[in-house]
């Protein structure tokens, strides 16, 4: 993004870019705790094994050692996450050469968290860093097109929060619900990813989750199903999905701007929400208010969203004179629409 000054259509100032994303949006973090989150102090071995040096020992490469170099590391790339990161660990040769590969630092860098989440949910021997890189550095949903700030875990699917919420993903079903109606065994079911659940809180309506599951997509279930009859496909009995299981095979991912090497995890207009509030002590709510204050942009399409709305306009005067957003609304302050899981995060920062 450039550092261009923006002149408004009303304002009399001018604003850089920045100014106004800083002044006049915020993130949603309702939405990033309403899928798979981690907890950072959970997985602080995960993070240093992915990221830092350790003290392996100096083993020969033996047969590896005498390839090329760039040849190794397009072994690498071809590797699974989960095999790349068990080389990492077999020596400080591997170490380097893991470390160096393409996409490597990227990954480990602004996908670190989703990384932890692939792992932790067993499903990192199906997918390979440049596929997790691919879509890191994808902007928009792939099933909506609008601006993508989550990933879809069984097939690494670019995804956005409107489309988790709708049950617009593809659909998922219990590995044991997949082995009764489509008749499968277990061998067939190794062949495609079945993520382990994570308990935890899932959702808007913030319920609690407790029990592990393994889930895989129906699409890849069909796919591998030779015994599927044709009474199942005649009758399209796709499986019924719980509300709950799209938010539980979800994360955040951010987006990688290559060009700019910017990271963007998607903004909600502060303006927006002013304006809901408003309408609604006045009752006079437009058909579009709420959908308007969830939507989540890019940072160049907040810009433009920006040129047209005079709330956000008019944050950016208030701003000259002390006034942000969080002093005049408490749900910008909080980021989002919290009910248990504020509690449980302001104990844990606490305890902290
Ligand atoms: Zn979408
Ligand atoms: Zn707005």
């Amino acid at each position: 993004m450039s550092s261009k000054k923006i002149q408004t259509n009303t304002a009399q100032f001018e604003n850089t870019p920045e100014d106004i994303i800083r002044i006049a949006s915020y993130h949603r973090r309702d939405y990033t705790l309403a899928v798979i989150r981690i907890n950072p102090s959970d997985h602080k071995q995960v993070r240093s094994s992915i990221c830092q040096p350790f003290g392996a020992p100096f083993t020969s490469l033996r047969r590896l050692g005498r390839l090329p170099l760039e040849t190794v590391h397009e072994i690498c790339l071809h590797l699974d996450i989960q095999s790349l990161f068990q080389l990492r660990q077999v020596s400080r040769r591997t170490q380097q050469i893991v470390s160096t590969t393409r996409g490597y630092q990227q990954t480990t860098t602004h996908a670190l968290d989703a990384l932890c989440v692939i792992l932790r949910t067993k499903i990192a021997s199906h997918f390979t860093l440049s596929e997790l890189l691919k879509v890191l550095c994808t902007r928009d949903c792939l099933l909506c097109g609008a601006f993508g700030g989550f990933i879809f875990l069984p097939s690494l699917l670019r995804c956005c929060f409107s489309c988790i919420r709708n049950g617009d993903l593809p659909l998922v079903i219990s590995v044991t619900d997949a082995k009764k109606r489509f008749r499968l065994m277990s061998p067939a079911l190794r062949s495609i990813p079945a993520l382990q659940t994570i308990p935890g809180m899932y959702s808007m309506g913030e319920r609690a989750r407790k029990k592990k599951m393994q889930l895989v997509a129906v699409d890849d279930v069909i796919r591998i199903s030779e015994a599927r009859s044709d009474n199942d496909r005649a009758q399209g009995t796709r499986p019924r999905e719980s509300p709950l299981l799209p938010f539980m095979v979800t994360t955040a991912l951010p987006y990688l701007d290559v060009a700019s090497g910017s990271i963007q995890n998607g903004v909600c207009c502060s303006g927006c929400q002013l304006f809901l509030e408003d309408a609604l002590m006045t009752s006079t709510l437009p058909g579009d208010a709420v959908d308007l204050r969830d939507k989540v942009y890019s940072d160049d399409e907040f810009l433009i969203h920006f040129r047209q709305c005079q709330k956000a306009q008019e944050l950016m005067r208030l701003s000259q004179e002390g006034t942000s957003a969080a002093n005049l609304s408490e749900f910008v302050r909080r980021r989002g629409y919290f009910k248990k899981r504020d509690v449980i995060l302001t104990f844990h920062n606490l305890r902290r």
